[in-house]
C-alpha cells in the first residue's frame, strides 16, 4: 500500500513547486501539553477550549508547506471556537492531527482529546480530486479542489468530534440514545454559525461518496442518512443556502420535512449549551488569506446538487 502522504507530496510538489517531500520537520509541533489546574487561586485567564497541534508523524512525512496550510486552515476553524467562553466547564480539549495508520477521527473520553487522522484527510483529498479530474479539471485545479474540500471535511469532522466531547464533559446535555446524529447537528450548527456552511457541504459530499466497503464511522448512521440530515440542516439554515440547493429543498419539501424548523431547533439546542455562540466572529475574519478562499465552490455545489436525485427519486 502506498504511503498516503506520498500522494499529497506528489501533488504539492507538482503544483506548488515547493521543495522536497522529505523536509519539513522543523520542530513546529508539540503534542498538547497537560492542562494544569489551579483551582485554589483566583481565576486568572480562563482556560482556552481547544488547542490544535500537528503531530511529528505528520511533520516528518509531509512538507513544511502542507503543515503550515493545515495549521492555518484547520487551526483557524478551531481557534475561532476559543472565542466562545467555557465550552467544557474549564477543561481544555486538545485536538491532534496525526498519522494513525488508518482512516478515522475520534474523541477519546479517557484522554479527553480529539484525534484527526491524516489518512482520513488523504481519503477525502483523493475522492474530491478524482471527482474534479473526472470533470476534466486540470491537474492543478483538481489538486486545489481536492485540498480545499479535504480541509473543509476535516473541519466538519472535528466539529462532529467536538460534539462528542461536549456530550462527555458537560453534565447538562440531556440526550439519550444515539448521539451520533446529535453530533452531526452540532457540527452543522458550528459550521454555519462560524460562517463556514461549506464545511458541512463538503462533509455531506464526502459521506455520500464514501466507498460502501469502507467501514469508516461504523457506529454512525449510514452515510445516506447522514448526508440527508446534513443537507436538510444546511439548506434550512439560511435562504442563501436554500437557494444554492434547489433540488434538495424541493425533495425535502415533497417528503414533508421541515428543514428550517429542524435547523432552528438544532441551533436552539446548541445555543443552550453554548450561550456565547451568537457572538463568535465568522472564521473568514481571522483566517489568513490563502488559496482556500479561491476554491471552486460552484463545482462543489453542482456535485452536491447532483446527489439529490439519488435521494428523492425513490420516494
Ligand atoms: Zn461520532
Amino acid at each position: 500500500m502506498l504511503n498516503p502522504s506520498f500522494k499529497f507530496c506528489v501533488a504539492m510538489t507538482l503544483t506548488i513547486a515547493l521543495g522536497g517531500c522529505s523536509g519539513g520537520g522543523d520542530g513546529g509541533s508539540s503534542s498538547g501539553g497537560g492542562g494544569s489546574s489551579d483551582e485554589n487561586t483566583t481565576p486568572a485567564t480562563p482556560v482556552e477550549n481547544f488547542t490544535f497541534n500537528i503531530d511529528n508523524s505528520v511533520t516528518e512525512e509531509t512538507t513544511e508547506f502542507f503543515v503550515t496550510q493545515i495549521k492555518n486552515e484547520v487551526g483557524s476553524s478551531i481557534t475561532v471556537l476559543n472565542e466562545i467562553p467555557n465550552f467544557f466547564d474549564n477543561n481544555q480539549v486538545p485536538i491532534l492531527y496525526k498519522m494513525c495508520g488508518f482512516e478515522n477521527a475520534y474523541y477519546s473520553p479517557a484522554e479527553r482529546g480529539i484525534t484527526f487522522c491524516h489518512e482520513l484527510g488523504e481519503l477525502a483529498y483523493s475522492l474530491f480530486r478524482e471527482n474534479a479530474l473526472n470533470a476534466e479539471f486540470s491537474e492543478q485545479d483538481a489538486h486545489s479542489y481536492g485540498f480545499n474540500n479535504a480541509i473543509r471535511m476535516t473541519d466538519f469532522v472535528i466539529f462532529h468530534e467536538i460534539g462528542h466531547a461536549l456530550d462527555d464533559i458537560r453534565d447538562d446535555i440531556g440526550i439519550g440514545g444515539n448521539f451520533e446524529s446529535v453530533a452531526d447537528a452540532i457540527a452543522v450548527v458550528l459550521s454555519v454559525q462560524t460562517g463556514q456552511p461549506n464545511n458541512a457541504v463538503s462533509g455531506a459530499y464526502f459521506f455520500n461518496n464514501l466507498p460502501s466497503t469502507n467501514s469508516l464511522f461504523d457506529e454512525h448512521g449510514n452515510n445516506a442518512d447522514r448526508t440527508g440530515d446534513i443537507m436538510c440542516w444546511v439548506t434550512g439554515s439560511s435562504s442563501n443556502a436554500a437557494a444554492a440547493f434547489p433540488n434538495w429543498v424541493a425533495g425535502f419539501n415533497q417528503s414533508g420535512r421541515d428543514c428550517v424548523g429542524e435547523y432552528q431547533s438544532q441551533l436552539q439546542f446548541v445555543t443552550d449549551i453554548l450561550p456565547g455562540l451568537g457572538s463568535v466572529r465568522p472564521v473568514a475574519s481571522i483566517r489568513a488569506k490563502s488559496h482556500t478562499s479561491t476554491v471552486n465552490v460552484e463545482f462543489l455545489y453542482r456535485s452536491v446538487e447532483g446527489m439529490a436525485s439519488g435521494y428523492f427519486s425513490a420516494n
